[in-house]
Formats: structure tokens, C-alpha cells, sequence
């Protein structure tokens, strides 16, 4: 049987605390609550890390966060087993540092897809390195490039909120998500777009991640690397603070 978790940082990225019920302890210890503030690891995000606490003072370190038998049942990973048991009142604490990077790093992400509007064939977030394949046979540009349009964007302070539609308005309304190459889940009945700019003006995809609140507070970022994967594919490397000098 799938538990469905609820997920606060879906609507409120910016949760550090929160309190929850042990709904179950599955057999290899994954600790499943009511509601959750832990992001499980998808979308190229890693999940959070942090610790779970008892008003008896136990505390139990989460080493983890994945999602279970279907996306919604969110699974917390202790290294040992935790002694936790339904029912079981606790405090959660996620590591806010490393999830703030993650939260920067990830909105970063998004806005090199606008400053190259490429095909995407993966990517993954990290605290300090982040990295987007796209599906093309030449940049085109370089690094330094990249690095001045996507500082044009976080300097511009855009406004980042996100947005639920439906099958149905999305059906209606095909240019809502303006990038080509993130193909929306549809069937489940609501779409999470994440729209940068008013109204999405500068970009508007679906994403089920956690994101700051505008491109600002993502800080000094630059290309650390363009890195060639093959004839058709180009690896973009997005780190914190300026470009090194050369
Ligand atoms: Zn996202």
C-alpha cells in the first residue's frame, strides 16, 4: 500500500521546521509521515538531509529523502534503524544550508534553459556544481557568454512563483509552457508550472523542485565549464561566486 505524503515545500519552498506523524516505518526502516517538509529526491534534485526530533529528546538523523512506490508517498532515510513508530509525534529540521544552495542551484538551472533554449537530456543539481546537457552539436557561444546573460537575469531580480493548471487549461493553452523540451506530465489532473518573470514573461516550465523566491537570491553564478559529451551533446557546469580569473 502507497501512503501519500503532504508535501509543504510544494507550495512553501522556504519551510526549514515543521512538525508531523509517523504514519509508518516501512521494512527497511524508511520513516513515512503525515506531511513533510524533506524534498524527495527527483526532477535532478537531490533530497534533503536533516533530522527528525521527539518532545523525549531522541533525535533521528535523516540521511535521505526519496519517494516510495509512487511520487506522492515520500520516504525519510535514517542510517540506523530509528526506533520510530506510528504515531510518533516529531519536529522536523531539514539542513537549511544545503538546501538553500539546492534551492539556488536549481533556479539557476532554469535560467541557463532560457539562455539556451536547447533541447535538454538531463541534469542534476548539487550544493556547488550543477550540470544541464543539451542535445546540440556546438554551443555556439562560450562560457563568458553564458555567464554575462545569465547575470543579466539574476541582476534583473525576476520574480519566481509557481502556478497549478490543469490538464485542461494546459490543453487550452499550449504556450504556457514555453519551453520546448520539458514534455509536461500530463493524467494526473494538475500540472506544476514554475513561472520566472510576471505572468512567466521570462520563462514558465513544469517543475515539481524547490526554487528561491526571485532569480536574485541566486547569487553570483557563473559557467565554470562547456564540456563536450559525444557529437550532439553539450555539458554546461553552473558554480557559485564569479569566474575564476583566466
Ligand atoms: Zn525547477
Amino acid at each position: 500500500m502507497a501512503f501519500v505524503t503532504e508535501a509543504l515545500f510544494r507550495d512553501d519552498g522556504y519551510l526549514a521546521e515543521a512538525e508531523a506523524e509517523v504514519v509508518a516505518v516501512n521494512a527497511r526502516g524508511g520513516i513515512i509521515l503525515d506531511r513533510t517538509i524533506f524534498y524527495a529526491t527527483s526532477g535532478g534534485q537531490p533530497g534533503d538531509t536533516g533530522r527528525l526530533s521527539l518532545a523525549d529528546g531522541r533525535m533521528v538523523e535523516i540521511a535521505a529523502t526519496v519517494t516510495g512506490e509512487t511520487k506522492d508517498e515520500i520516504i525519510h532515510v535514517p542510517p540506523t534503524d530509528s526506533g520510530l513508530k506510528p504515531g510518533d509525534r516529531v519536529a522536523l529540521a531539514i539542513d537549511w544550508e544545503r538546501r538553500l544552495k539546492l534551492m539556488r542551484m536549481h533556479t539557476a538551472c532554469h535560467l541557463l534553459t532560457v539562455v539556451c533554449p536547447f533541447p535538454i537530456t538531463g541534469a542534476a543539481v548539487s550544493e556547488d556544481d550543477s550540470r544541464v546537457d543539451f542535445d546540440i552539436p556546438d554551443a555556439g557561444f562560450t562560457k563568458e557568454d553564458v555567464t554575462a546573460r545569465l547575470m543579466e537575469l539574476v541582476r534583473a531580480d525576476h520574480p519566481v512563483a509557481t502556478r497549478w493548471i490543469s490538464d485542461e487549461q494546459l490543453a487550452a493553452n499550449p504556450t504556457l509552457v514555453k519551453s520546448k523540451n520539458v514534455r509536461p506530465p500530463t493524467g494526473s489532473g494538475r500540472i506544476r508550472l514554475v513561472l520566472v518573470g510576471a505572468d512567466g514573461s521570462v520563462d514558465s516550465q513544469p517543475c515539481g523542485g524547490t526554487h528561491v523566491r526571485s532569480t536574485g537570491e541566486v547569487g553570483e553564478i557563473h559557467i565554470g565549464k562547456i564540456e563536450k559529451k559525444g557529437r550532439e551533446n553539450r555539458r554546461f557546469r553552473i558554480r557559485f561566486g564569479p569566474a575564476p580569473a583566466a
